[in-house]
């Protein structure tokens, strides 16, 4: 709802509004035309933005603001064709399974980490879906992944019962599913989660996973995202974000009531091939692009739920300079990339407490969906975010997520705030 201090997207229901963003472009892979591109209608997204090719129909996509199908495999003769299918595969699966905890939420799913992070059953659940799923569609290729978890804390004495749980909840997503017919073991289960162990860099493929991006969101029954990447001689070529509770139609100008309330949102992106976006669990997707709008006035921004996460005053602050007039759209996880590369939103601000170094999983996914969909991101500096340094991002302050045309000015807003805090805390 649209309050001063903030919008707050929840499961099925929501406001807010307009475009945009970024990240490292990676050369150009050809890709075959999408024919007869059309300009979409921003105004009307949210009777367009329903998938038009028929669920029988699975090889077409369609543009979703145009509502012109064209054949998918026309949009990915690249070569992380089979990659990007795979992901495909892997992250709506995992979501599957983070839909059915999420649903039966129990206090004791909740773990705790050495840094005090909530960590659930479904976080390992998904990052072994993932593994597991990545390896059987992939099986002649090197497996490097770089994840968040690993399974040290489940090998404990203490954890047995967990580490049932979580092998029982991947064995039923399986066979509920019915795609792969297999049965794996505890066994299975920690070394499909320790595949995540590796550093990637800037040499050779590595998987970036995020298994929960949002844990916070998770536990409230908010938003959050299974956020897939691949990154190839430490460039990001791909990626694929399962938004579970995001809703399908566009989360700006709403009142929150959309007449349509489908819920569950797959973006994808391949390097050089634009972003689409489907309903979770269906197969027809729809070319999607960042708004256009080049006056801050018209913008609105996302920022992190958790004031933890992100500095809310400074973007305030950021927001006020930029004459930004509509209040801040706070909702968890990277699903902010997602629906900022659908237009949903202008602009996405993070800036964490100083300290805190942001990992590749938090951002990689997200930067290709928005940066294919025609946005660009950049840290503080105006740096293109750098995903070939290892499991972090070498960051300069923050990150700045938005369309080519406001990036500029939003980025003197952002040094100008930055400057002015640094002079006033010096003041102290
Ligand atoms: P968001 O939902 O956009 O706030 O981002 C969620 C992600 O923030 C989580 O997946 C964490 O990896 C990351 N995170 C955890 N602690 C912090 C922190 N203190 N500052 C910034 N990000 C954090
Ligand atoms: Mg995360």
């Amino acid at each position: 709802m649209a309050t001063r201090a903030g919008i707050r997207l929840t499961h099925g229901r929501s406001p807010l509004l307009a475009a945009s963003e970024s990240s490292s472009r990676p050369p150009p892979v050809p890709c075959l035309p999408l024919s007869k591109p059309k300009p979409y209608r921003r105004h009307m997204l949210v009777p367009l933005w329903r998938p038009l090719a028929p669920r029988s129909s699975p090889g077409r996509s369609s543009s979703y603001r145009t509502g012109f199908s064209s054949p998918v495999a026309s949009m990915s003769s690249s070569s992380y064709e089979k990659e990007l299918a795979a992901a495909k595969k892997a992250a709506p699966l995992a979501a599957r399974l983070c839909q059915t905890v999420q649903k039966a939420l129990l206090k004791s799913d909740i773990q705790s980490k050495e840094d005090k992070s909530p960590v659930t059953v479904a976080d390992y659940g998904s990052q072994a879906i993932v593994s597991l799923v990545l390896k059987m569609e992939l099986p002649s290729e090197k497996f490097s992944l770089v994840a968040e978890e690993d399974s040290a804390d489940l090998q404990k004495d203490e954890s047995q019962e967990t580490l049932r749980r979580i092998t029982d909840l991947v064995n039923d997503t399986f066979s509920s599913d019915g795609t792969y017919s297999i049965s794996v073991s505890e066994e299975d289960v920690l070394v499909a989660i320790d595949s995540g162990k590796s550093e990637g860099g800037p040499h050779g493929r590595h998987w970036v996973l995020d298994p929960i991006d949002g844990t916070k969101g998770f536990l409230r029954g908010d938003q959050y995202a299974i956020a897939l990447a691949l990154l190839d001689e430490g460039r990001v070529v791909l990626g694929v974000l399962a938004c579970p509770n995001l809703p399908f139609t566009s989360i700006a100008n709403l009142d929150g009531h959309s007449s349509e309330n489908q819920t569950g949102c797959l973006f994808s992106a391949q390097t050089g091939c634009g972003a689409y976006m489907q309903l979770l669990h269906e197969p027809s997707a729809a070319k999607i692009s960042v708004c256009a709008t080049e006056n801050p006035a018209d913008a609105s921004f996302f920022e992190s739920y958790e004031a933890a996460h992100s500095l809310h005053d400074l973007s305030g602050a950021i927001a006020k300079k930029l004459g930004v007039q509509a209040p801040p759209v706070r909702i968890d996880s990277q699903a902010k990339y997602g629906a900022l590369a659908r237009g949903d939103g202008a602009i996405y601000l993070r800036f964490p407490h100083k300290g805190y170094r942001e990992k590749i999983w938090d951002h990689a996914a997200g930067s290709i969906v928005v940066t294919e969909a025609g946005g660009i991101a950049s840290d503080a500096a105006g740096n293109n975010l750098d995903f070939s340094k290892g499991r972090y991002l070498d960051l300069d302050t923050g990150i700045i997520v938005t369309n080519k045309k406001l990036m500029p000015s939003v980025l003197n807003a952002v040094q100008e705030a930055i400057r002015e805090q640094t002079q006033s805390a010096s003041l102290l």
